[in-house]
């Protein structure tokens, strides 16, 4: 079936991407390649032990590693790294982790215009997206710049086979939800829908093998293709309720955002088929059954979490949560009703099949 529409803007990002197992050993020739010569490696400290190899790695064109990157990307650890690539001399970023050490790197660049050299170890997709995510005094804010976009990304499947299973599992499920929502985005394009439908696609033929063989490297480098196409719908087209729900519950009630999102996605996508069953019906091709119960079933195959509760949510937060969440709501293909908003809540806490 063409995805074709007879009205459509796209608009790509110009970024350089390099797939392979072991492609981070081009590192050094990328820093290059970007006329630099004075790297800051990133990572969290947990993986300081590959920020390191990364060091060493770049050799003399590295001036340093950062290994504080936080989740939820707070300003003042930003503020603390841009001020240490300022005093460094740094020329470029090199963010080497999940979604939270690339966000430093965008914060990074946000502030300094340093060129980012990104190395993705999750299926989060940011490295894809012109967006920075940050939180200071327990707000969460976006922002979308060019600035921000990324100008090198390395997918490497031997840094990723390292993901425990249970994050595997839960990062493909975010990086899904790209491109699950990017399907009906106002904003879509037939570009943005066929790497959408290629995203899922690699995700329902690939994840499976990595659960069997966590250390299966063609598998994991399909999970990463999948993690690039369903990033890069992200970057180009707008969210709506799935993502707008995800957000309430990180920044309100603090939950965890990947399993937060491999919770989420089921309901939100049978509560949009009902609006539109067409554009969601590469869910039901590609998965089987109704779009929210294609994705609850494959999530439960995968053993996904499935319920709020078991990811710290209390109920007695639900009537709070449903309100923030329709609160300044993100445009949606189904009105946003508080009472059916209130009801899915209720059946994502506890675990239950979605109302479609
Ligand atoms: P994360 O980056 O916080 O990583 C979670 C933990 O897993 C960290 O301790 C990390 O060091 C570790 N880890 C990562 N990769 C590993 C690997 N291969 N082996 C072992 N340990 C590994 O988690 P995430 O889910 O990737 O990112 C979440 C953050 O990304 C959130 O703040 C979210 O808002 C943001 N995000 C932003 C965008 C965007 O476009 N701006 C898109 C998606 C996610």
């Amino acid at each position: 079936m063409s995805h074709f529409q007879d009205n459509f803007t796209a608009q790509s990002a110009a970024v350089r991407v390099r797939f392979g197992a072991g492609v981070r050993k081009a590192v050094a020739e990328e820093v290059q390649a970007l006329g630099c010569s004075r790297a800051l490696i990133l990572s969290t400290p947990q993986q300081a032990t590959t920020a390191q190899e990364f060091a060493d790695l770049c050799g003399p064109l590295a001036v340093g590693i950062y290994t504080n990157a936080t989740m939820h990307t707070p300003v003042a650890i930003s503020d603390e790294a841009a001020a240490h690539a300022v005093k460094l001399g740094a020329d470029c970023v090199v963010a080497v982790g999940g979604g939270s050490t690339t966000g430093l790197g965008k914060a990074i660049a946000y502030r300094t215009d340093l060129p980012q050299i990104v190395v993705p170890t999750t299926y989060a997709g940011s490295e894809a997206t012109p967006i920075l995510g940050q939180t200071e005094h327990g707000r969460k804010t976006t922002l979308t710049s060019a600035k921000v976009q990324p100008e090198v990304i390395l997918y490497d499947a031997e840094l990723v086979k390292t993901l425990p299973v249970a994050m595997t599992v839960t990062s493909a499920l975010n990086a899904m939800a790209h491109a699950a929502e990017g399907l009906y985005a106002q904003n879509r394009s037939p570009i943005s829908t066929l790497m959408a439908v290629e995203g899922l696609q690699a995700f329902k033929d690939a994840l499976p093998k990595v659960m069997a063989n966590p250390g299966d490297l063609t598998a994991r480098g399909e999970t990463l293709y999948g993690a690039w196409l369903c990033g890069t719908v992200l970057g180009q087209v707008g969210m709506a309720l799935h993502h707008k729900l995800c957000h309430t519950l990180g920044g309100a009630f603090d939950l965890p955002h990947a399993e937060t999102h491999a919770i989420i996605l089921a309901h939100a996508m049978a509560y949009n088929a009902v609006a539109v069953p067409d554009l969601l019906a590469p869910i039901s091709d590609i998965f089987g059954g109704a779009p929210g119960m294609a994705i609850y079933n494959f999530a439960a195959a995968m053993q996904a979490p499935q319920a709020l509760r078991d990811i710290g949510m209390k109920e007695s937060d639900l009537d709070l949560a449903a309100d923030l969440a329709t609160q300044n709501p993100y445009w949606n293909p189904r009105p946003i009703e508080k009472v059916a908003v209130r009801q899915l809540l209720q059946a994502a806490w506890a675990g239950e099949p979605p109302a479609v």
